[in-house]
């Protein structure tokens, strides 16, 4: 059997989803059991669930720094992020602004949806980022002008885990009379994310990324921001996004919310400790790795590694088969592998591109994870090197 040898599976693969806290398993088990009400009935068991709507709110807002009537509830990071850059270009339309910047390691729900707004008309600008991913305010005041509707850079990015500067750049988005938006997908819950001093006008975050259900998520909306509603129907969320509430996710979401807050600050110190020491210990163990992206500004949880002479995807399978779950940067397409266009854009060479590795830690990572996988990669990755004749 395949899982034989294995004695123990370790996930490191924590920003492409976490699992759900125990506690909120709780909260939605219970919700999904209890509170089956609709939100937008006026009798008894609509109200309940309308209140479960209500608590949620005010747990993201809280974890964001908002206020609760400015969140609207959505499906995930992707629906979020549509819906800022797809609600933001539909409302400043008619005010002859035609332009959308962004950078060219968001995530692909910002980059897919500008190819989209691009093919309708807008002008789209991608900024490119240093060799260590952060992108400059200089390279901002380049590309902006009053034609411009929308800036959007990503808070810490999935793949490298580097922090942008997005206080300053949203600064300059606003001399410029431009809207600024941040997916904070991959920092909501493992930084302080705030969305008064980062200076942004609509953020986005999803609960699966720290510990709440897959499905639930929300767009900030800054008090007075024009923006558009993209699912239209009814009045639901105040009338910026139709549709019966998911109940039980967002209950899910709340929870998550709250539990961020008070771990954040514990947990950062010790997942920051704890990734620095795996990747202190790889490259020390390791012949021909370099890690990837800024150190610092870096969310604590997210290393990625470059094994020269490495295909990624043939250590990603050896690893699962010693039970460890990572990632790699690259997706695997109908048979094609595409090099990440987050390494891409940080210049990487083709060869460690190929042999980038993705460790992303969480509140469940133990001490213990860290000594075994670092008991089984060094030999892991000479034994492909052998195979490949690169080593
Ligand atoms: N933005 C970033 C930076 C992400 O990492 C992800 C998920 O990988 C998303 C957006 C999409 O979020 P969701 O999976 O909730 O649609």
């Amino acid at each position: 059997m395949l899982t034989s040898k294995i004695h123990m599976r370790v996930y490191f693969d924590h920003n492409a989803t976490t699992p759900l806290d125990p506690g909120v398993l709780e909260v939605v088990t219970r919700v999904l059991r209890d509170e089956f009400g609709n939100p937008s009935s006026v009798h008894h068991f609509g109200q309940r669930a309308k209140a479960v709507l209500d608590d949620a709110r005010t747990e993201v807002a809280r974890l964001i720094g908002g206020e609760p009537s400015e969140v609207v509830f959505t499906s995930g990071g992707t629906e979020a992020d549509n819906f800022a850059l797809r609600g933001a270009a539909e409302a400043l339309e008619p005010t002859g602004r035609k332009h959308l910047i962004a950078t060219t390691i968001e995530h692909e729900a910002v980059l897919v949806t500008l190819k989209a707004l691009a093919r309708r008309g807008w002008k789209t600008t991608l900024l490119p980022v240093d060799a260590t991913g952060i992108v400059s305010p200089d390279a901002l005041r380049e590309a902006i002008d009053d034609s411009t509707a929308l800036v959007s850079v990503m808070h810490a990015n999935n793949e490298i885990g580097t922090v942008q500067p997005v206080a300053a750049l949203a600064r300059i988005a606003h001399e410029y009379g431009a809207l600024f938006h941040t997916d904070a997908v991959q920092s909501a819950g493992k930084i302080p994310v705030d969305v008064r001093a980062l200076g942004a006008d609509l953020l986005s975050i999803s609960a699966h990324k720290f510990y709440g259900p897959k499905g639930a998520g929300a767009l900030w909306i800054k008090r007075g921001t024009r923006i558009a509603a993209i699912l239209t129907g009814g009045k639901h969320e105040r009338s910026r996004r139709a549709g019966t509430e998911n109940v039980a996710g967002i209950a899910g979401l709340g929870a998550a919310a709250a539990l961020a807050m008070k771990k954040l600050d514990g947990e950062a110190a010790r997942l920051g400790a704890l990734r620095d020491r795996l990747e202190a210990a790889v490259l020390a163990a390791v012949p021909g790795t370099a890690i990837n992206g800024s150190r610092t500004p870096r969310v604590p949880n997210t290393t990625n590694i470059s094994f020269e002479g490495i295909e990624a995807e043939s250590l990603l399978i050896a690893l699962d088969l010693e039970g460890f779950a990572v990632s790699t940067g690259s997706a695997c397409s109908s048979g094609s592998l595409e090099p990440s266009h987050v390494l891409k854009a940080l210049g990487q060479s083709p060869d460690m591109i190929h042999g980038s590795i993705r460790f992303s830690l969480s509140r469940m990572t133990t001490d213990e994870e860290i000594d075994y996988v670092l008991g089984v990669l060094p030999t892991t990755v000479a034994r492909i090197r052998e195979i490949l004749g690169a080593g």
